[in-house]
């Protein structure tokens, strides 16, 4: 009835068949996961449609059988998925969340976001950069060579983010800088931790996080002094570890977001829900932003699409052998270029700045939600634009942080600071930043111990000779490992690398 007898029974998931496979001609509805395969199918959850010839539209098939359809009946359009079952946001996202959720989640979030359209939270564009871990700005470290890498990047058509550690403030190479200057749009640098050393920031001590950043910003501030040379405000963590007091503390010092490989803080097991991980970015840690990046060989087109449909940043994270043989890195890369051929390549920083969903509301207003501590807004049409911007962020109210803007007064409605949100008029064509600002309670100088200091210096140096030479030697870097693997006999040995 409901089908006009086009669908005639629900059937099980045949046997021999493990994916989904979404129709290529399908991108009105199925967005970035139109032409693409991915499985495992769900075989206790899943089921599939018989139908006749006619009238059913197939969006996603399992085998031959249609697992999602579209079915056009005069003025309405029904859709049908074969899904026992729809996920729990609030369940725990285990390691194989996508796989495991796919029919559970993408079917149902697809359908409504065609249904009601501009009504829900959607993204509008989307964003990707490379990173790079640790190298120092000079024309060579280990494999990377930076006229290199520019060519790559003018070739296949990416950007790179440097996550440069704060500690090689004074060691860049003008020759390299003036690159970074000359082709701002392709090549950037953000915060990697300040010295380095072991999980320096998976320390849960707030005075010596504060004393690192503090740190961090005068090298970098030292930096952009010296070289001309921005750092956007996003943080990289060194070994991909953290604690959950140095996502506090890095709000605290205003700065946009921190990018990790993984969303579990150091010795402070967390379970992640499902829906920190439909979304721009994680926001359980102390109500600042995680965006998370993975390796080139591991975006494939399952994890770009997902990115891609809910909005969250192509990230990849990568480091200077990378480019030995950069087929994977490129492999990635033209898979992102290909799901997403307007897809824009920029800095981490404007990605996570630009990373924002959109929505019309019932008056018709236009509502912008941001996930990093400042967000770039522009109006690309030709009349002014009413824009409620609001934060994600958890845990904000009044007393905790104020609204920046570099938009006219004129040009502000209202500001409710208790919601952390803004009412604001952006003229035609006008590119405006706003931020969630914390006040500083105190500006004393930073400081770190001298012993701090000295085993930061051996590290760095033993760090760059790994990868400016051990790396090139195959042999050498097995016995440098292989050393390494031993357990220190005193705890107190400084343990170069990573
Ligand atoms: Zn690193």
């Amino acid at each position: 009835m409901l089908t006009a007898d086009c669908v005639q029974a629900v059937l099980p998931v045949p046997e021999g068949v493990d994916a989904y496979v979404v129709a290529a001609n399908s991108r009105e509805i199925c967005g970035p996961f139109s032409g693409i395969s991915l499985g495992t199918v769900d075989r206790v959850n899943d089921r599939v449609f018989s139908h006749t010839e006619h009238g059913c539209r197939e969006l996603i098939t399992i085998g031959r059988q249609v697992h999602v359809a579209a079915v056009r009946l005069d003025n309405s359009e029904v859709f049908l998925v074969g899904s026992e079952d729809v996920v729990d946001l609030d369940a725990e996202a285990g390691d194989a969340w996508m796989s495991q959720s796919f029919s559970r989640l993408v079917p149902h979030a697809i359908a409504m976001r065609h249904i009601f359209r501009d009504r829900c939270w959607h993204p509008v564009q989307n964003y990707a950069c490379v990173t790079v871990d640790d190298p120092l700005l000079c024309p060579n470290y280990g494999f990377l060579n930076y006229e290199c890498l520019l060519r790559l990047m003018e070739k296949h058509h990416f950007s790179t983010t440097i996550a440069f550690i704060p500690h090689n403030f004074r060691r860049s190479s003008p020759r390299v800088t003036k690159l970074f200057r000359e082709h701002s749009d392709r090549l950037s640098i953000c915060f990697h931790g300040n010295d380095h050393t072991e999980a320096e920031f998976a320390s849960r001590d707030p005075s010596r996080l504060t004393a690192m950043i503090r740190t961090a910003e005068n090298r970098i501030s030292a930096h952009g002094e010296i070289t001309s040379v921005p750092c956007d405000r996003v943080m990289i963590f060194p070994q991909g570890r953290f604690s959950i007091e140095a996502m506090a503390a890095l709000r605290s010092h205003n700065f946009d977001a921190a990018v990790n490989s993984n969303a579990q803080p150091q010795g402070q097991p967390a379970r992640l829900k499902l829906r920190e991980l439909v979304q721009p970015a994680v926001l359980c840690f102390s109500g600042f932003p995680l965006f998370l990046r993975r390796t080139g060989i591991f975006t494939q087109d399952a994890d770009i699409a997902f990115r891609l449909f809910f909005g969250v940043p192509v990230l990849i994270c990568e480091h200077h052998d990378a480019f030995r043989r950069p087929d994977d890195l490129i492999d990635a890369v033209g898979r992102i270029n290909r799901l997403a051929p307007d897809i824009n390549w920029c800095s981490a920083g404007t990605a996570v700045q630009r990373s924002v969903l959109h929505r019309v509301d019932v008056q018709g207003t236009l509502c912008v939600k941001s996930f990093s501590g400042t967000v770039q807004l522009t109006n690309q049409s030709r009349s002014q634009q009413l824009v409620q911007l609001e934060w994600a962020f958890p845990g904000f109210n009044g007393q905790s942080g104020v609204l920046e803007h570099n938009a006219h007064t004129e040009d502000v409605r209202r500001v409710d600071p208790a919601e952390a949100r803004i009412f604001v008029v952006l003229p035609p064509g006008a590119t405006n930043s706003f931020s969630i600002r914390c006040p500083q309670t105190s500006h004393e100088p930073a400081s770190l111990s001298l012993r701090h200091n000295v085993r930061a210096f051996i590290r760095r140096r033993l760090s760059e000779l790994r990868d400016n030479h051990i790396s090139k030697h195959p042999l050498l870097l097995e016995m440098a490992t292989a050393m390494l693997r031993r357990p220190p006999h005193n705890p107190t040995t400084v343990q170069p690398f990573q």
